[in-house]
């Protein structure tokens, strides 16, 4: 109890000394464990990626502050402790939708440590239509008979489509339907790619054979990023030869077809050929209905017939984004009192669609500026300090990727640099992403901010 006290009162501290989306994105979910000899606090975050950031950015400032409440603390030392989210019910969450939705970054904080799997997808709550009917039933499928007909299975579709929720809900169902006798792996291709990269930089091959082949069923999100690095390409290979030779199963996701993942090595390629494919595609109206009013019976709520029609007629692409909006409803009526109307719906779609399209380089300056706490000015200035140096690279990243604007501009808009810096900048951000999986996560985090409105 007393150590809840202790970082609550540093909690209140900081979140005034930070932005508010790295107070809710790197600190509020820390928390203190033990106060051990020597004046040592032991607290724990919620995964590697954050420890690090945290180690890096705010060690002495949460130090200083740490010692204003107990004057005892000499030393912080950060652990990894993936389920201290454990403490929060369900119904909290339900209360703050827009909170949940904001704090998107971090979904793996209920994650099982040893399956990677998010335990909110599951098939009961998949809702199946026209639109993915052929991959719903392959994943069923594949969880009667594993490793035998459908291997691999790989589903590919559109953005915010159901991929990921399709592919970890057959692990999750696997689990329950199993009892854990079957041994699990859900992975993102990134962190494949990483731990690849990282195991031939230290000589560590043998363990991440190891780690991947120790399993019976293997799931691979987002498959298109491993195509093109050779090394990582090579070593999944084997892993999917070993594994497959075994009669295990494997599962993939793509945002396309194989055929038209165009880095990819030929014998991958046909090696996904020879299983089974199914798509994912936008889904019909009626599912759209089905899908909000389920949304909205999990969450406990409801919302007017018209109310739903209307988000079932504008939004017809992307089901991620009929989560949010209905998230943002339900923040609306729960933390406001506002009856959800017609027009309330129509001011909400309408502000989302602006802040899309009203997106002024300024706004990204300063969501970059925000994100790594530097100013502005130095940022969009001839400043050479050390610490600006990837805050810039990834605005100008950001200035070509989502205002794709011309590199003239970009360069004179920051620091009044040459176009080939800004060609430089662009490229190397381009090329860096796909292999490291921090400042992918960086630049997702700093895009979320640019996009909220
Ligand atoms: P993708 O991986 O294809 O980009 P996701 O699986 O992340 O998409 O889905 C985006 C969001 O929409 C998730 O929150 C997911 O739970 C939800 N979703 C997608 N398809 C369905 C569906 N058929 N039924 C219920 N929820 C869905
Ligand atoms: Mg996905």
């Amino acid at each position: 109890m007393e150590f809840e006290k202790i970082w609550n009162s540093v909690l209140s501290e900081m979140e005034i000394q930070v932005s508010h989306a790295n107070f809710y994105t790197w600190l509020k979910s820390s928390k203190l464990l033990d106060k051990q000899e020597g004046g040592v606090f032991v607290v724990a975050l919620p995964n590697n990626f954050s420890k690090e950031w945290v180690e890096n950015k705010y060690y002495k400032n949460i130090l200083a502050v740490l010692r204003n409440v107990d004057d005892s603390a000499r030393k912080i030392e950060f652990v990894v402790q993936g389920n201290i989210f454990k403490g929060t019910t369900a119904g909290e969450k339900i209360k703050s939708p827009l909170e949940t939705f904001s704090q998107t970054p971090f979904p793996e904080f209920k994650i099982d440590p040893v399956t990677n799997l998010n335990p909110k997808y599951t098939f009961k709550n998949f809702i199946v239509g026209s639109s993915n009917e052929l991959a719903y039933a392959a994943a069923q499928a594949v969880v009667k008979d594993i490793g035998s007909k459908y291997n691999p299975l790989f589903i590919y579709g559109g953005v915010g489509l159901g991929k990921t929720h399709l592919i970890q809900g057959i692990g999750n169902e696997i689990n329950t339907f199993y009892k854990g006798k079957v041994r699990v792996k859900y992975v993102f291709s990134e962190k494949f790619i990483n731990d690849v990269v990282w195991a031939i930089k230290n000589r560590r091959m043998d363990d991440i054979k190891k780690k991947y082949r120790d399993i019976d069923v293997l799931i691979v999100d987002d498959i298109q990023f491993i195509g093109g690095k050779e090394k990582t390409e090579e070593e999944f290979f084997h892993t999917f030869n070993t594994l497959y030779g075994e009669n295990k199963q494997i599962i993939i996701s793509s945002d396309r077809p194989p055929q038209a993942l165009p880095t990819l090595h030929e014998r991958l390629r046909s090696r996904f050929e020879g299983g089974m494919i199914a798509d994912v595609v936008y889904p019909d109206y009626e599912m759209r209905v089905a899908i909000i009013k389920t949304k909205l019976s999990e969450m406990g709520q409801t919302i007017p017939n018209t109310v739903i029609d209307i988000i079932a007629q504008k939004l017809t692409k992307n089901i991620r984004e009929i989560e949010g909006i209905l998230n943002k409803l339900i923040f609306i009526k729960e933390k406001k009192g506002i009856e959800i109307t017609d027009s309330v719906l129509d001011e909400i779609i309408s502000k989302n669609s602006q802040a899309n399209k009203n997106i002024s380089p300024n706004k990204i300056v300063k969501a970059v500026a925000d994100f790594f706490e530097v100013s502005v000015i130095d940022l969009v200035g001839k400043s050479r300090k050390k610490e600006i140096v990837e805050p810039r690279q990834i605005l100008m990243y950001l200035l070509r990727e989502v205002l794709k604007m011309s590199y003239p501009f970009i360069g004179n808009k920051v620091g009044k640099r040459d176009h080939t810096t800004a060609i430089y900048s662009c490229e190397k951000i381009n090329k860096e992403i796909i292999k490291n999986i921090t400042l992918n996560q960086k630049i997702n985090l700093i895009k979320d901010i640019i996009y909220k409105d």
